[in-house]
């Protein structure tokens, strides 16, 4: 373990903003970790942990300690025949998780495949796609107490997943650093098919769900088709959260925009935030290095060369426009650090 100094973060950020940290250290396992705690450098500056950079916007140099989280491994903790619990170290890349699952035949996972990132910073927004979410199959979080150095557990409801959003992102951010997961998943046929999206391609190409992999499969295939990769073109996915109203509010709006697409989850409607922005004209705007995708008008992109704060600058006119017309305020579900 080597803590370096000015270290440069552009290629540890999927929006590949070139900023520096005062001090970066990469963790390879949790011994690194526990000699990490002991050292002034942590024990002396703010800290920032890292996974695959896929959810955050630098604004600025970061003016402390980036531990960068590799920590690997993934162990069977006890199976049977109908289900298998799974602990996976939080520096394993999500995806593998999920090769490694349907690879096994193991389902509760599938339709969450190719979320970059890691899966340490899974539970930080319980991360959600095609009709799943982390939570449907989490069991517990073991992550570190940054200023006691003491290991937690986390059960399910402890961790208070919500839509893209959890204790750790919220009343407790910054205080723990999230080392491994515990997921509980399926050996028996679980199949979630029900997001309209998925249920199309698979009539539409004629594909008859055999097993947990033809739903990983299908998921990749439909998000290659449609979200920009950011080995290509630089962004953090979706930049803002989808919105929820209850339902007398949302009644009031439909009276004045009778065409709004809406969905009915949890007792609230969901808008569509990228609907909200395609109708203040911002889908495919260029100003400068960035943009909004112009297929995607949830993700806004770098162009190259761009400042973080060019990015928050095009997000705030956003939120500003989305507001004026709708009297909505959309919220970022990128990190801005
Ligand atoms: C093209 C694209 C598509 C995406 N699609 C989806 C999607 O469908 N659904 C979805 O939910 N998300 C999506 N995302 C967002 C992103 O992939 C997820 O939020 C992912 O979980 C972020 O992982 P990461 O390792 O890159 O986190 P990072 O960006 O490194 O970190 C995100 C936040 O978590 C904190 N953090 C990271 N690791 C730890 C840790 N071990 N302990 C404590 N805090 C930590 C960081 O400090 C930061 O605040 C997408 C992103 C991109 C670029």
């Amino acid at each position: 373990m080597k803590i370096e100094r000015n270290y440069n973060l552009s290629k540890l950020n999927t929006f590949g903003i070139s900023v520096h940290a005062k001090l970066f250290v990469e963790i390879k396992n949790e011994d690194d970790l526990k000699g990490l705690f002991e050292t002034p450098e942590f024990k002396n500056n703010q800290k920032l942990f890292l996974g695959g950079g896929s959810n955050v916007l630098f604004t600025k140099d970061f003016d402390g300690l980036v531990i960068l989280n590799r920590l690997k491994g993934i162990e069977i903790i006890e199976e049977d025949g109908e289900s298998v619990r799974i602990k996976c170290m939080g520096g394993e890349i999500w995806h593998d998780l999920v090769t490694y699952a349907v690879d096994r035949g193991w389902w509760g996972i599938e339709n969450l495949s190719l979320i970059p990132g890691t899966v340490g910073a899974a539970p930080m927004q319980n991360i959600g796609a095609y009709g799943a979410e982390l939570k449907d199959v989490l069991e517990n979080v073991e992550a570190f107490d940054v200023n006691t150095g003491d290991k937690i557990i986390f059960n399910k409801e402890e961790c208070e997943l919500g839509y893209r959003d959890s204790i750790f992102k919220n009343g407790s951010k910054d205080k723990y650093f999230i080392s491994a997961i515990t997921l509980k998943l399926s050996k028996k046929e679980k199949k979630n098919l029900d997001y309209k999206v998925l249920q199309d391609h698979l009539e539409k190409n004629k594909i008859e769900v055999k097993n947990s992999k033809d739903v990983s499969d299908a998921v990749s295939h439909i998000r290659r088709s449609k979200l920009p990769d950011p080995a290509v073109i630089l962004n953090a996915g979706s930049f803002f959260k989808n919105v929820f109203l209850q339902s007398g509010e949302f009644k009031k709006l439909q009276e004045t925009y009778p065409e709004m697409p809406y969905f009915s989850e949890d007792n609230l409607i969901k808008i569509p935030a990228a609907w909200l922005i395609e109708q203040t004209g911002w889908k495919g705007k260029r100003v400068g290095n960035v943009g909004v995708h112009d297929k995607q008008a949830l993700v806004i992109v770098n162009h190259g060369g761009a400042k973080g704060d060019e990015i928050q600058g095009l997000a705030q006119e956003i939120i500003y426009s989305v507001y004026k017309k709708f009297k909505i305020k959309l919220v970022p579900e990128v990190n801005v650090i």
